[in-house]
């Protein structure tokens, strides 16, 4: 059996590629892409013209024979349509299975959103925990952020641009305003970095439409609550605001921003006040 390489390729600027990567994908026998054409533009670009085979999401299983076939043959590489394979993309069975059955598996380390987003974030790097992509149902979201509220190290997830306004809605209300930094488009033309705590940032794409790729960070649970907010604090602050002529759902929603607790918590209380 040969070697099979985990090849990362550029995250959006061709020129995020090691020389390794490019010596390793001219020598291989097959390289197993994500999609095709992605990789054949990134080959045409420095000339490879390397056998390419696709290996993706609804294939994954299906195509392992053949990528083994061709191992027995010759070193195979695996590339994705951006950054590190296996990286909230296809690659973890293959690998798995490539070890299982005595295959050398090499990576040839690269570009990767999450990496490139928390060091230029500003947000503690000496710890993280990385949520992949996080569910896009309301109810499996917010208990997939309550998982991790406690957590005290950075977090990291891959969001789409359209479902950006809502995570971060999630965020308020389930870990409270805390420090989140949007990186968008990194490596790109238009690379940006918004920081800032989460309901700023969450006016910010309010006013401005989130568009291109994004990966979202968010700062670890404070050491200790700056303050605690019991259930009379809350009220306390429903009843000033309610003086003050807002609406309940509009005081709850404010309030439970301030205290970080849940908002329907802070709704139910109002109906005390
Ligand atoms: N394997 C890739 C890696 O190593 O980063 C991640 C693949 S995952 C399918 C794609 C997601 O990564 C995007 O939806 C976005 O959340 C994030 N991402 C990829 N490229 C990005 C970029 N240039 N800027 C910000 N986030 C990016």
């Amino acid at each position: 059996m040969h070697t099979l390489y985990i090849v990362a390729t550029p995250i959006g600027n061709l020129e995020d590629i090691t020389l390794r990567a490019l010596r390793v994908l001219r020598e291989v026998r097959l390289i197993a892409a994500e999609d095709t054409r992605t990789t054949r533009k990134l080959l045409d670009r420095y000339q490879i013209a390397a056998p390419l085979t696709s290996y993706h999401e609804h294939n994954k299983l299906s195509k392992l024979d053949v990528i083994f076939e061709a191992l027995a043959e010759g070193d195979v590489a695996l590339v994705s349509d951006a950054g590190t394979p296996g990286i909230s993309d296809p690659g973890y069975e293959l690998i798995g299975e490539a070890i299982a059955r005595g295959v050398t598996v090499v990576p040839i380390p690269g570009p990767n959103a999450l990496v490139a987003a928390l060091v230029g974030s500003g947000l503690p790097t000496d710890g993280f925990v990385y949520l992949g992509f996080l569910p896009r149902k309301a109810a499996a979201l917010r208990s997939a952020l309550h998982a991790v509220s406690a957590e005290r190290r950075t977090l990291i997830a891959y969001e789409s641009p359209n479902r950006l306004v809502e995570t971060l809605d999630a965020v308020i209300a389930t870990l409270g305003d805390r420090p989140v930094v949007v990186a968008r488009e990194l490596t790109k033309l238009h690379e940006q970095f918004i920081r800032g705590n989460a309901s700023a940032v969450r006016d910010h794409f309010r006013e401005n439409e989130p568009r291109g790729e994004i990966t979202l960070l968010i700062g670890g649970a404070p050491d200790q609550p700056a303050e605690t907010w019991d259930d009379e604090r809350v009220r306390d602050a429903l009843r000033a605001l309610l003086a003050d002529g807002l609406s309940r759902r509009d005081a709850a929603r404010l309030v439970a921003e301030q205290s970080g607790r849940e908002r329907r918590a802070v709704y139910d209380l109002s109906l005390d006040v």
